[in-house]
């Protein structure tokens, strides 16, 4: 009893692994074509070439484990995410390679994007085939499965595009914007709590590592989901940290090019990675679960002008998820 199964069960993992290794070198090569046509370009990353700035990068840490304060550094134009020991010798973080820039989402090139709302209504994930639907974010209203039909589409691209045996785990998606206020300021307060030497300016930069500033939160956008891979009994696959872990918690983990997580985490990223990023979803690069399409943080990494959809009020919409005029 159970030889056939799991015979069965090690030909689909094998089939599944090869899939997932074929994936992740086409990834690589992608990404390193991509940043050749970056470095070309000079898009994004200010004038200095690649070797010019591994001439500048500081040294790297010794020591995992250490305590670890966020700090900027003028290494690139756009700001730059390297980490300072408590004992106050510069150093940069093994999550970062050294060509690696992250613009976070209170930067003022994604809040100063306008806005131009396509109107797309909301629509409850519940009544499409997309996803698996987790249930840990629920809410009595049911905000949580709600998302833009356009990013709904692209799911289902990616979906369609997963290994044998993976699906999609949604997590959450639409977030009233009181209650992304309630998120960034909670976390805001945490900070100021072990950080008693930033001022205001500095917490608000540095909170939206994690929680986007409620004004500009492409959950509240209904254009943002949070996600995971699982298997087809709907058991989690090993991504490195759990989804929603801080940068203090999971020791910058959940960055999306963490170098401190596990060979095979770091194979079942690239999995996600490449399925969401074919079908035109963009990754908030401090957080490996945030995906999003139509917000401004995906005008600026797509070279859009303006976003697509901006904060929307559900309790204004109808049962069709439109804005209701009447
Ligand atoms: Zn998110």
């Amino acid at each position: 009893m159970g030889l056939p199964a799991a015979g069965a069960r090690f030909v689909a993992r094998s089939y599944r692994v090869a899939i997932v290794v074929v994936t992740a070198l086409a990834l690589a090569a992608l990404q390193l074509r991509a940043g050749s046509d970056l470095e070309a370009s000079g898009a994004g990353v200010g004038d200095a070439s690649v070797a010019e700035r591994l001439d500048r990068r500081p040294p790297r840490l010794d020591g995992a484990g250490q305590d670890l304060q966020l700090v900027d550094v003028g290494l690139c134009a756009p700001v730059v995410e390297v980490v300072e020991p408590l004992d106050g010798k510069a150093g940069r973080c093994d999550k970062l390679d050294c060509v690696n820039v992250i613009v976070l989402m209170a930067d003022a090139r994604v809040t100063g994007i306008p806005v131009e709302d396509c109107g797309e209504p909301l629509i409850d994930l519940s009544t499409c085939d997309v996803t698996r639907i987790d249930g840990r974010k629920t809410d009595p209203a049911g905000d949580w499965r709600q998302l833009r039909t356009g990013v709904v589409d692209r799911l289902g691209h990616a979906a369609s595009a997963l290994p044998r045996g993976l699906q999609l785990l949604h997590i959450e998606g639409y977030r009233p914007a009181r209650l992304q206020a309630r998120y960034f300021n909670a976390y805001r307060t945490q900070l100021a709590a072990s950080r008693p030497d930033l001022d205001h300016a500095e917490l608000h930069r540095l909170a939206s590592r994690y929680v986007s500033p409620p004004d500009i939160a492409p959950h509240s956008a209904g254009a943002a989901i949070d996600l995971t891979l699982c298997e087809d009994d709907g058991s989690e696959v090993d991504m490195g940290t759990r989804v929603n872990a801080s940068p203090e918690e999971s020791g910058g983990g959940c960055y999306t090019d963490a170098a401190s997580i596990s060979a095979e985490a770091r194979v079942n990223r690239g999995v996600l990675i490449a399925a969401l990023s074919e079908a035109g979803l963009i990754n908030y690069p401090t957080e490996w679960w945030h995906w999003s399409y139509g917000d401004r943080y995906w005008a600026l990494q797509s070279g859009s002008p303006v976003a697509k959809y901006g904060t929307v009020d559900r309790s204004l919409m109808n049962e069709f998820g439109q804005r209701d005029l009447a």
